[in-house]
């Protein structure tokens, strides 16, 4: 067994501990109401740093944790006393521009990949903040701008490189390792270190996207119209709705600085030609208070948001998965969207419909292809001594909007939820994660996630 001396000397990255200048630095997250005090941060600099890590903590005993980006909701990149394997340093991205295929290290960020994509016209889906890592958005499914065009990110993973429990290095792909390809599209961290991601592109180079804002008095009928359209557009539109405030910021007019509204961030694949085409009857439903869709770069419109959020924000996360948006459903929303607690504070409709939902439901962990949103609730603000005003309203409004819900929620919204709505989220994929872990992580070596506990003594099939 190795001494910490020892170890640190065996890494090409850094090795980071409470005494160390760094650590204060190196132990946030982007969840400012997450506050944790990890024993030591393991900058990886390569995939051998990952199995030295993985070992390091295995034989010594130490809680593991994984961080990729760092965005995880509640913060399950770290965690008290726990080594954390940081792969920021672990980022490269190459692209096969023949093959359409990127291949990217597991400490990038979806910003770094967009970037590396775009210079060849093309694009895999993500989600819609470009800071957010590839590490925990994939292995929890991955929603966007492009989910109703090309999947979830994990419909679009071909293979991974990883580092499992026992510290060895393995591939798994469609014909290699099949079980645990299945169960890293959506099953989380559970399963060991994904060192390296390969994605298929598609030829997505330039969207016709933007936020399209309509007053708050108007928001029942708007949900109404935005439900009928989302449920009937070509997999080319994808929209998600928004209960949101102005910030008081260009280029928002200052007439609406501050001010609650509803609206629809819209993306559209399709040709330019076409886009003014199928904008024409949605311009045509009543003039918004605010148009802001036209042409865009793909990463122009990924990263569009970053600026509003930036890192060390309080932040509550709640999740649902919808199928439908009922009368009384709506009236909820009402409800709660005029209360939103703060002016970061929103509740977002995903759509999930679309190309993500022709995939099948036990083809990946991803149980729930049948939903048409993956609805998310986060109060946020800048200020700690807001955190219980923000909590409280993400939670009535969960709450409410219950009755009117699936079982589960996405698990990459999920905060605090517990286990029995992990159980609900996996859904008939749970069992088969279950004998998957077991196989792999009998000893729940990675445990900071959204766990799937292994059963012990249960034979793998
Ligand atoms: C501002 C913001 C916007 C977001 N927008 C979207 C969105 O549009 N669409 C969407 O789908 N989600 C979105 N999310 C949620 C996001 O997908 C999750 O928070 C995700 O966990 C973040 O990934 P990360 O790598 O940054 O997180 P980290 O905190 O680094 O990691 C989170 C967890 O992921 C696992 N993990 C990370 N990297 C690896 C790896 N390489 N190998 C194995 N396991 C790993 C670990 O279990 C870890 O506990 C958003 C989050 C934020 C904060």
């Amino acid at each position: 067994m190795k001494t910490i001396d020892e170890f640190r000397q065996s890494l090409r990255g850094v090795l980071i501990e409470a005494q160390d200048e760094d650590y204060e630095a190196a132990r946030k997250v982007y969840n400012g109401m997450i506050n944790k005090y990890p024993r030591m941060i393991v900058r990886c600099a390569d995939v051998a740093d990952v199995m030295a890590s993985v070992n390091y903590a295995r034989e010594n005993n130490i809680l593991l944790s994984i961080r990729s980006g760092g965005h995880n909701a509640g913060g399950l990149g770290i965690a008290d006393d726990a080594l954390v394997i940081d792969l920021s340093l672990i980022k490269f991205t190459l692209v096969d521009p023949e093959s359409k295929i990127v291949m990217t290290g597991g400490g990038c960020t979806w910003g770094d990949i967009d970037h590396a994509t775009h210079a060849f016209g093309m694009a895999t889906p993500s989600g819609i903040i470009s800071t957010t890592g590839v590490g925990g958005l994939t292995t929890g499914g991955g929603i966007g701008h492009l989910t109703r065009k090309c999947g979830l990110s994990i419909d679009n993973l071909l293979a991974v490189d990883m580092v499992l429990a026992d510290g060895s290095f393995v591939t798994a792909n469609a014909s290699k390792n099949e079980d645990l390809f299945w169960a890293v599209r959506g099953g989380g961290g559970n399963f060991g270190v994904i060192t390296a991601f390969k994605f298929k592109l598609s030829p997505i180079d330039m969207v016709y996207a933007g936020p399209m804002l309509f007053e708050l008095s108007e928001a029942e009928e708007v949900m109404k119209w935005y439900q009928d359209i989302i449920k009937n557009a070509p997999d080319d539109l994808n929209g998600f709705f928004a209960f949101l405030t102005v910030p008081p910021v260009a280029p928002f007019p200052e007439h609406l600085h501050l001010k609650k509204m509803c609206g629809v961030v819209w993306a559209y694949t399709g040709t330019m030609e076409k886009a003014e085409e199928v904008f024409k009857p949605i311009r045509s439903y009543k003039t918004p208070a605010l148009d802001f869709v036209g042409p865009l770069p793909q990463p122009a419109l990924q990263s569009m948001f970053d600026p509003l959020y930036p890192p060390g924000l309080q932040w509550y996360w709640r999740a649902h998965f919808v199928k439908e948006l009922s009368d009384d459903a709506i009236a909820e929303h009402v409800r709660f969207g005029k209360e939103l607690p703060s002016m970061l504070s929103t509740m977002h409709l995903y759509p999930i419909n679309g190309a993500a939902s022709r995939v099948g439901s036990s083809d990946t962990p991803w149980a729930y292809r049948d939903a048409t949103w993956a609805m998310v609730i986060v109060g946020v603000d800048a200020d700690p001594a807001n955190k219980d005003v923000i909590t409280n309203w993400t939670k009535a409004y969960w709450e409410a909007l219950k009755p009117y819900c699936a079982a589960g929620g996405y698990v990459n919204f999920m905060m605090d939820e517990g286990e029995e709505r992990v159980k609900a989220t996996y859904g008939h994929n749970y069992e088969r994660l279950v004998r998957i872990k077991n196989k792999y992580d009998p000893n729940n070596l990675f445990k900071v996630n959204q766990n799937i506990k292994p059963v012990l003594n249960v034979e793998y099939k």
